[in-house]
């Protein structure tokens, strides 16, 4: 399929609206996207006509719902180019995922003088996790420092690796500056020293073409949200031979083999970590977006949000006040910026005003905000919705903002 994006904006319903009688212009996506209307119509029909818990009974609909809920599966392996569909396990989203494989090597990986290492640029959910694996494990979190462009210094990752490090966790796209880590590389120096890598791809999936064969990582971590789908659905990739050795995170139901009153067993791969009854209408309706997402081709995606991004970049950098944060030389989606003596949060307040959603404060990157030495910017974070007379917009609205100001 071609980028219609006439046709695009036409399957959001949402962005039809006015917001303080301005058309909406909706620039929070890195927060979360909109959603189109297949997968709207998806959950309401699956609810209207097929809805029943999976893998549990023997009737019609159960059936039914495990074979949707499983091919589900197929396709984000399809998706990302896992090997097989036993790869792919259905979380709550990135924070559980990463959660899940935290947890997972506390239990058994982890111990006293072992080393993890993170970026400066990882949002809380790919820090905190770690923090607590590290506490619990007396194990050392390393970070990587970045340079004044927001990019990473390869010199100081390279001089982290050694034989002590137990994993590598690590951003794909950076929330807050957009900043796209060479993390193929950055793999195949980490398995110089057999540490396995998660990859964060929370910012990725939506915005470039992410093949987990390819970059060779042994977890990937992604949330539906962000990707077109509904909330409080995600998917963790993980390599087989590394999901077989990891203890559940979770119990209870569905992730058991045998159970007595004493112990258990355990499912096999990917169940084993599926506790509980899984959001199996949501995984089905990240599918639906998926398969949206597949059909305008993520490199037709690629190019576009990067031309928007561009002519953004361009058109903020015409204000004379204003200072973007995050100047990588290769970046996806997300544009931070602060104006001179304007705070992110009065900006933010204004724009709103003008129709514009836009996010302001840390975005869940506290120690990286402290590291830039700010409070805060504004982020402006592009979809394959937006357009160059959203960005005229945004601009237009800056330069009023800053003349109520002056
Ligand atoms: N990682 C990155 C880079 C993110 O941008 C986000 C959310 O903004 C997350 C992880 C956490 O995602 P979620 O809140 O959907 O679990």
């Amino acid at each position: 399929m071609s980028f219609d994006i006439d046709k695009i904006r036409a399957d959001f319903p949402i962005l039809q609206q006015t917001v303080y009688g301005k058309p909406l212009v909706y620039l929070d996506n890195g927060a979360t996207t909109q959603k189109p209307n297949i997968v709207i119509d998806r959950i309401s029909d699956f609810y209207r006509t097929t809805n029943a818990n999976v893998h549990r009974g023997v009737h019609f609909l159960s059936d039914k719902s495990t074979q949707e809920y499983e091919s589900s599966r197929d396709f984000v392996a399809q998706f990302l180019n896992a090997s097989s569909s036993k790869e792919i396990i259905f979380t709550k989203g990135a924070t559980d995922s990463i959660n899940l494989i935290a947890d997972a090597f506390t239990q058994s990986i982890l111990k006293k003088g072992d080393q993890i290492i993170v970026s400066a640029l990882e949002h809380h959910a790919n820090l905190v996790p770690w923090q607590i694996a590290c506490q619990k494990t007396g194990a050392e979190l390393k970070i990587i420092p970045i340079n004044e462009k927001g990019e990473l210094i390869q010199s100081e990752f390279e001089n982290l690796l050694s034989d002590k490090v137990k994993i590598f966790s690590i951003a794909h796209v950076s929330n807050s500056l957009g900043t796209i880590n060479p993390v193929k590389e950055m793999i195949a120096k980490a398995h110089q020293f057999n540490i396995p890598v998660l990859l964060d791809a929370s910012q990725s999936v939506q915005h470039i073409e992410v093949d987990v064969q390819d970059l060779d990582c042994e977890f990937l971590a992604f949330s539906g949200h962000k990707i077109y789908a509904p909330t409080g659905i995600g998917a963790l990739y993980g390599k087989t031979e590394w999901l077989e050795k990891l203890p559940p995170y979770q119990s209870g139901g569905d992730m058991i083999d045998q159970v007595s009153y004493i112990s258990s067993t355990y499912a096999e791969i990917p169940l084993k970590f599926e506790a509980g009854t899984n959001n199996y209408v949501g995984a089905i309706a990240l599918a639906e977006a998926l398969k949206y997402v597949q059909n305008i081709g993520l490199k037709n995606i690629a190019n576009y949000e990067s031309e928007l991004l561009n002519y953004a970049t361009q058109k903020l950098n015409e204000i004379e006040a204003l200072k973007i944060i995050g100047t990588a030389d290769k970046k996806a989606s997300a544009l931070s910026f602060i104006i001179d003596k304007i705070h992110n949060y009065d900006l933010g307040m204004i724009l709103d005003k003008m129709g514009i959603a836009v996010r302001t404060g840390h975005h869940c990157t506290q120690p990286l905000m402290n590291k830039l030495g700010i409070n805060g910017t504004v982020r402006a974070s592009f979809a394959i919705y937006n357009t160059k007379e959203e960005v005229d917009k945004l601009t237009n609205a800056l330069l009023k903002a800053q003349q109520m100001f002056s």
